[in-house]
């Protein structure tokens, strides 16, 4: 028999669904604009952020205690590590596989968007790492050829 530790997490109120329009992954995405133009930006991300008063660090993530990706109340986010969200995501049973199997972060779909922007040459690779929240080194790795080179 295996035993399960389960981290319970007691949820005072109930989720607030986002009224944003949903990116495939069911994150509500805020559109932004700036001196690069329109930038998708994750919308409890920035609800975190907003109502924290909080800058984040490289590798941190905002996690979803409630596992609903479209939820946007305050008391269902906290900080983490791509470690974490990981983990939650297996708990909830919506761990992609496929292009996510062997530790690869982004899916296919987001690498050719991230080549896209490379390309424009108009975000260095810092910003491009913050707007996938993945580590600035996955896209030098892209940029380079080194990594996802088969994705056109
Ligand atoms: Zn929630």
């Amino acid at each position: 028999m295996e035993r399960y530790v389960e981290e319970v997490v007691v949820m005072d109120k109930p989720c607030k669904e986002t009224e944003l329009s949903k990116d495939y992954k069911g994150y509500g995405r805020i559109k932004r604009y700036d001196r690069y133009g329109i930038r998708h930006q994750l919308e409890h991300r920035w609800v975190y952020a907003i109502a924290h008063d909080y800058k984040f660090e490289e590798g941190e993530v905002v996690r979803h205690l409630c596992n609903n990706p479209g939820c946007i109340e305050i008391t269902h986010l906290a900080l983490g590590s791509y470690q974490d969200n990981t983990n939650d995501a297996i708990k909830a049973g919506r761990h992609i596989k496929g292009s996510r199997v062997g530790g690869a972060i982004l899916t296919e779909f987001e690498v050719l968007d991230i080549k896209n922007l490379l390309d424009k040459g108009k975000l260095s690779h810092q910003e491009i790492a913050d707007l996938y929240e993945v580590k600035r080194h996955c896209i030098a790795d892209i940029s380079s050829g080194r990594t996802w080179k088969h994705v056109k």
